[in-house]
């Protein structure tokens, strides 16, 4: 029996016998110079395996993870296929297989554990400790930062500052919606391919009765996407005439701006961005746009872990695009910045950017 929807079915149908209409547009065929990588091949794949028309090897099975989630073929494919949650079936098929890829083994460890790396724990117990002193009838609102933040001290501090700003724009207390425990909304696990990955989506729902009673604001595409979740940039937005009387008037500075693939698709914070942008008089020289071919980093953890190296080549492919741009190299939502670091070019965080002039 399949282990596909009846629509995932018809997913893996159209892309089997499609013209690879989307091909130029994925960071894995171009990262492995394969069209084996693309959605083309990836589905393709899927599919020979779900209807057991090959053998599936723990070579064949492994394929499966050459897949970045960047969501860019969805831009372009006319059916507006979603592969990486097609491909994430098929992983989870694999998995129970037994067939978990070795290189993601110590990534699926610390999901399954902690819900994200985390390399500063001391600082996030600090952070959660924060938690117990907050009077629940002054909170206001609460904030899933997202598991990046969770994994390193910088990350921390970016938390500690943006509820400071949240709790002083929306007048009260905003309440972290994290768990000792669980960092992770299970976007990753669901990546991965993991069983619990349901569990771990429920994850920011469960914890606490603040979540289930206020407002509920995410800096994580994952959750920004289901109901009752509101992007931070949306709130950001929200307050910017608040946001350009505190900093507006502040010498200019100018970024070169790269948006993240998917948390522009799948969040499509943008234009909330270009608002909370031009209120607090931060300039953008240049911005990756959407449909950009060197767009994508391809830096998503999963796809890091699984194909190091052509993550690093279509990371190093994005990062050219800012040769010769003037400005602060910044990223707006990617969640894959380190890789720019790694191939090179040093970047930002664009909400460090507005903290740092407006909190
Ligand atoms: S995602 Fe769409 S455009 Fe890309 S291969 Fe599949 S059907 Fe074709
Ligand atoms: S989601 Fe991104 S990496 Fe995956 S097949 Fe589509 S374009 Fe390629």
């Amino acid at each position: 029996m399949s282990a596909h929807s009846p629509k995932e079915l018809r997913t893996l149908d159209y892309c089997t016998w499609c013209p690879r209409l989307c091909h130029f547009s994925c960071p894995s065929a171009l990262g492995e110079a394969s069209e084996d990588a693309s959605a083309w091949g990836l589905m393709t794949l899927a599919r020979t395996l779900d209807r057991n028309e090959m053998p599936a090897t723990q070579a064949s099975l492994e394929r499966l993870w050459s897949c970045a989630s960047c969501y860019r073929c969805q831009s372009f494919c006319k059916h507006g296929n979603d592969v990486p949650t097609v491909l994430a079936t098929a992983r989870a098929n694999a998995v129970r297989a037994g067939a978990l890829p070795m290189s993601l083994g110590p990534l699926a460890e610390q999901v399954a554990t902690r819900g994200a790396a985390v390399d500063d724990p001391d600082g996030l117990n600090r952070l959660l400790a924060r938690e117990r002193s907050v009077a629940e009838k002054a909170v206001v609102a609460t904030f899933f930062p997202g598991c990046d933040h969770a994994s390193s001290s910088e990350g921390h501090t970016r938390v500690r500052r943006t509820l400071a700003l949240l709790g002083e724009l929306l007048g009260g207390e905003v309440k972290l919606a994290w768990r000792e425990d669980q960092v992770c909304c299970g976007g990753t696990a669901k990546r991965l391919g993991l069983d619990d990955a349901q569990r771990r989506q429920e994850l920011g729902t469960d914890s606490g009765t603040s979540v289930n009673t206020h407002p509920r604001i995410t800096d994580c595409a994952d959750l920004a996407i289901r109901d009752g979740w509101t992007s931070l940039w949306s709130v950001l937005a929200a307050h910017s005439s608040e946001l350009g009387d505190r900093c507006g008037d502040l010498s200019p500075v100018t970024v070169a701006l790269h948006g993240g693939c998917r948390e522009r698709r799948l969040a499509d914070t943008s234009r909330e961005e270009i608002a909370v942008l031009e209120a607090t008089g931060i300039q953008v020289v240049t911005t990756r746009a959407v449909n950009d071919v060197d767009e994508c980093c391809a830096g998503d953890p999963v796809y890091r872990e699984a194909r190091p190296d052509a993550s690093l080549r279509a990371a190093a492919a994005a990062a050219d695009s800012w040769h010769g741009v003037d400005g602060e190299r910044v990223t707006s939502a990617c969640r894959c910045a380190a890789q720019f670091t790694a191939a090179g070019t040093p970047v930002r965080s664009l909400l460090d950017v507005v903290l740092e002039r407006c909190a």
